[in-house]
């Protein structure tokens, strides 16, 4: 039974983290119904509990870190080369085409490694949320912003460039811990999180079905409390 439980986006398994192959509807790492099926009967509200995970230095962040970090290095390249060829089409030359395209990528190279360098954890809570139209090419788009005030008593920033579920997740006098050498933007774990109906993957930032073990995404361990 049940193959149609499984999502397009049910990349690994809920229940192990391990790269999801199936057959018949169960993982083949922990034999464990995949998709929704195997949580039928559980409440799903509430599952994510209360109180901050124990498991921010779980194994499978580094692996989930990696694996989008190797996902940029590849797509960085690829945007300085449509780059170089767009310039050169509107008539630039090709000298200045390239340097321009080269010129562009070092900047999003330092600018991505700003972005996966591991920073200290905190603990806090939202104060503001916000958003700031800006031009980009031509087009209206986006950044998001979160200010929060940290324990003992600092403002830290949060900017998404592009929209982000963590930032609709996350609400104004949240208790958050930014979980930060999990490394990236959407690291937070909120504190009470017993009446949410999803929770986001701190390394990918997919809002999570809360009775998941595992991210189903990127197969990084989904920060949850205790369950009265
Ligand atoms: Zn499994
Ligand atoms: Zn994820």
């Amino acid at each position: 039974m049940s193959e149609s439980f499984i999502k397009p986006t049910d990349i690994y398994c809920s229940s192990c983290g391990a790269k999801l192959t199936t057959k018949d509807g169960h993982c083949s790492s922990c034999g464990k119904l995949v998709g929704e099926a195997q949580y039928a009967g559980i409440e799903r509200i509430g599952a994510a509990g209360k109180g901050y995970s124990e498991n921010t230095k779980h194994e499978s962040f580094a692996r989930a870190s990696k694996a989008t970090n190797k996902g940029v290095m590849i797509i960085l390249p690829i945007i300085a080369l449509v780059i170089i060829v767009a310039l050169i089409v509107m008539g630039v030359s090709p000298i200045g085409s390239i340097i321009a395209g080269v010129a562009t990528y070092i900047l999003m190279l330092i600018i991505a490694l700003l972005n996966m360098r591991k920073k200290p954890s905190w603990e806090g809570t939202v104060e503001k949320k916000s958003y700031e139209k800006i031009k980009r090419q031509g087009a209206d788009r986006r950044t998001y912003l979160i200010k929060f005030k940290t324990d003992d008593g600092k403002t830290k920033k949060q900017v998404w460039h592009s929209y982000s579920p963590v930032w609709d997740y996350l609400q104004e006098s949240d208790k958050v811990r930014y979980v930060g050498d999990i490394g990236g933007v959407n690291a937070f774990e909120k504190y009470d999180k017993s009446e949410d109906e999803s929770i986001p993957c701190a390394c990918c930032g997919k809002l999570m079905d809360p009775r998941y073990t595992y991210c189903t995404i990127c197969g990084a361990l989904l920060l949850k409390g205790k369950t009265s």
